[in-house]
């Protein structure tokens, strides 16, 4: 069976086509600046001989429309054989943003299913259109072929009302559905999957904080395989500090902003979204370049660091409390896989509470589930890269096949 990734964004659409018999990924890529003058389509093929080949267009890519056409030309390039044609794709799963409170499950989609997308449109402005267009002109190209949705939010559906409700007037859930939702689900999801795997146990009798640090930051709370607090909230701007976005601020600084700076909503929602986080703090955003300006002694990067490992302990501690036991924590995601200090600092002084990172494990860049504890550490910890497409497939697989999705 191969299935056909589909992550649609504004202005790009990442893709992936994955043969499940071997989860062998046969080919992987991006189109960008799709409605710019120029855009690039840039795709990875292998094909089953092994070979590896990378495929590099430049073209306009006026619309998601002819960016998925130009993926099935790549796709079906007889000179890069991975696929003969359009009909050797039997599904395609697609990741969608916000599923509200309907979705809790992947889910294979139908009108009903694409009008609940539309309705949730309020709550992601940005991701649920762009994600409604990669499904629309995916069913317009493979006429026939099942497509799946799977949510970033449906993972944290388990999340519990006290930690779901806001202290807001409670109107504001009842008719506006304003509440914790949480991102970033399928890559928590499937973290914590891995980590039952390393450990040897169900993950249905663990309690695991499961920390995804890339661009975007979250941090999840997981009590015996169900999500059960996590930091983003009703959008995928609360809690940690991000590459471009702020976290947790004082919601009085809104008014600040308004009645002393000037700035209107538009101004404020860009800045918090957009020139806030390590890139508010130190001008920069990727944690590399903060390294090397931190070793040539700049002041403001070393903030930034100190500012979001910081922020990431605080929410460790507090999820710690949420959960009682904990038996892991995991790091993921760009950072999180790869930076070794940002580890290190975000599990300071944590000894007390059974934390003991093994210096030695940790020191090394994450290419495949690693422990980073030490042997003595009543929580373990574990570097575990985190794999959305292929949680996706798979959750896509089980939906077409009937099988248990969830742990
Ligand atoms: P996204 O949220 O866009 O999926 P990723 O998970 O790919 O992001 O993470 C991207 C971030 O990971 C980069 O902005 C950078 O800060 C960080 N990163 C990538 N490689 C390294 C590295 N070797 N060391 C430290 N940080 C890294």
């Amino acid at each position: 069976m191969k299935i056909l990734i589909v992550n649609s964004g504004s202005s790009s659409i990442k893709f992936q086509l994955i043969d499940m018999g071997g989860e062998k990924v046969l080919a992987s890529g991006l189109v960008e600046r799709i409605g710019e003058e120029k855009g690039v389509v840039s795709c990875t093929l292998r094909p089953e001989t092994g070979l590896k080949a990378k495929v590099e267009r430049s073209e306009k890519v006026e619309d998601h429309s002819k960016g998925m056409r130009l993926v099935v030309d790549v796709l079906t390039d007889p000179a890069s054989g991975v696929i003969s044609g359009k009909d050797s794709i039997e599904a395609i799963g697609h990741r969608v943003v916000h599923g509200g409170e309907e979705f809790h499950s992947p889910t294979l989609i139908t009108a009903e299913v694409l009008e609940a997308i539309e309705n949730n449109v309020a709550l992601a402005p940005l991701h649920n259109p762009a994600n409604l267009d990669g499904i629309r002109v995916a069913g317009e190209l493979f006429p026939g072929v099942k497509q799946i949705a799977v949510f970033d939010t449906a993972f944290h559906q388990t999340i519990p009302p006290k930690a779901y409700h806001y202290a807001l007037p409670s109107e504001l859930y009842e008719k506006e559905k304003i509440r914790r939702y949480g991102f970033h689900g399928t890559s928590h999801q499937y973290v914590a999957q891995e980590c039952a795997k390393q450990m040897k146990r169900s993950l249905t009798e663990l309690n695991l904080i499961t920390v995804h640090l890339g661009n975007g930051c979250s941090m999840c709370a997981i009590e015996r395989g169900l999500s059960v607090d996590t930091s983003l909230g009703l959008t995928p701007l609360e809690g940690l500090v991000m590459g471009t976005r702020s976290g947790d601020v004082d919601p009085a600084l809104h008014f600040f902003l308004a009645r002393n700076c000037g700035m209107d909503i538009k101004r404020i929602d860009d800045m918090l979204n957009k020139e806030s986080g390590l890139k508010g703090l130190c001008g920069m955003n990727d944690m590399r370049d903060i390294h090397e300006q931190i070793a040539v002694g700049n002041k403001r990067a070393r903030l930034a660091l100190e500012v979001q490992t910081y922020r990431n302990r605080k929410y460790i501690g507090a999820f710690m409390a949420v959960l009682g036991r904990v038996d892991a924590i995991v790091f993921t995601a760009g950072i999180g896989e790869n930076d070794s200090i940002v580890r290190a600092k975000s599990l300071e002084k944590m000894e007390h509470f059974g934390v003991e990172l093994d210096s030695q494990r940790n020191d090394q860049r994450v290419r495949e589930p690693v422990l980073l504890s030490s042997d003595s550490s009543r929580v373990q910890v574990w570097g575990i890269p985190t794999n959305e497409e292929l949680a996706i497939a798979r959750a896509s697989k089980a939906v077409l096949t009937g099988e248990e999705v969830c742990p």
